[in-house]
Formats: C-alpha cells, sequence, structure tokens
C-alpha cells in the first residue's frame, strides 16, 4: 500500500505541498478503484497540473491523439480549491474520468460528459444539486 501511496503523491509534484487543491486532488485520487489508480500512475504520459490564470471551476483536458501518442494531461484551475468542497471534488473526479476513459463512453453512457458524470458518480463524486 504504502508504494500506491507514493505513487499517487507522484501525480501531484506539480502541486505546491500546501495548495489546498493538492489536497482536495489527493483526496480524489485516494478514492479511486485501484485499477484506475494505477491506469494514471503507470503511464508515464499521464499528469495532472494546476492552471491559474482564469478565474472559473471549469477545467481542461488535454487529450491524446488518436493512436495513443501525446500527452495525457488533466489541467485543473485553482478555483477548484475555493469552490464548495463537493463541488470541487466532483469536477476533479469528472475530469481524471475523462482521462480514464480517453474522453470515450462508458457502460450505457455514450455521451462523454455523461461518462465522465456516471463513472465520478461511480467512484463516489456527484454531482451536487448546488454547486456553490
Ligand atoms: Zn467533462
Amino acid at each position: 500500500m504504502s508504494d500506491q501511496h507514493s505513487s499517487l503523491d507522484h501525480l501531484l509534484v506539480a502541486f505546491e505541498v500546501t495548495d489546498p487543491l493538492r489536497a482536495r486532488l489527493r483526496r480524489v485520487l485516494s478514492a479511486l478503484p485501484g485499477e484506475v489508480q494505477r491506469d494514471f500512475t503507470e503511464d508515464p504520459r499521464f499528469c495532472i497540473r494546476p492552471l491559474s490564470r482564469k478565474k472559473s471551476c471549469e477545467t481542461l483536458l488535454a487529450l491524446p491523439a488518436p493512436d495513443g501518442t501525446g500527452s495525457r494531461c488533466v489541467v485543473l484551475k485553482k478555483r477548484l480549491a475555493s469552490c464548495s468542497q463537493a463541488f470541487g471534488f466532483y469536477v476533479i473526479a469528472h475530469e481524471l474520468a475523462h482521462a480514464y476513459l480517453r474522453n470515450g463512453p462508458w457502460q450505457q453512457f455514450a455521451d462523454p460528459e455523461e461518462a465522465a458524470d456516471a463513472l465520478a458518480a461511480s467512484w463516489g463524486f456527484d454531482k451536487p444539486a448546488s454547486w456553490f
């Protein structure tokens, strides 16, 4: 287990130790199934990094090329650290779900947004009824 935890910490290297967003991200990562954690920690192209320029709770996701090459990087806005905790967790989990699914479908959900929401909910991070 300690190996897996240090692997998760490796995913957090782009965040300052004192960054509250790092703590929220770590909490979400820790809640993910082991196979999902391994998919992230064992892919050298996968990364998570903060973006502080924009002032909204939206996030950006750089997608890999169709042939599987290119970056697989989740970019999280700083505002996610100051949003309500439920909303912050939800958005982080939603973006990680996109990354895990390669922005594709999941189970009966053909739409990538619905798929990411459903997978995030299966991890325990439902879309909050009220965002703030
Ligand atoms: Zn989305």
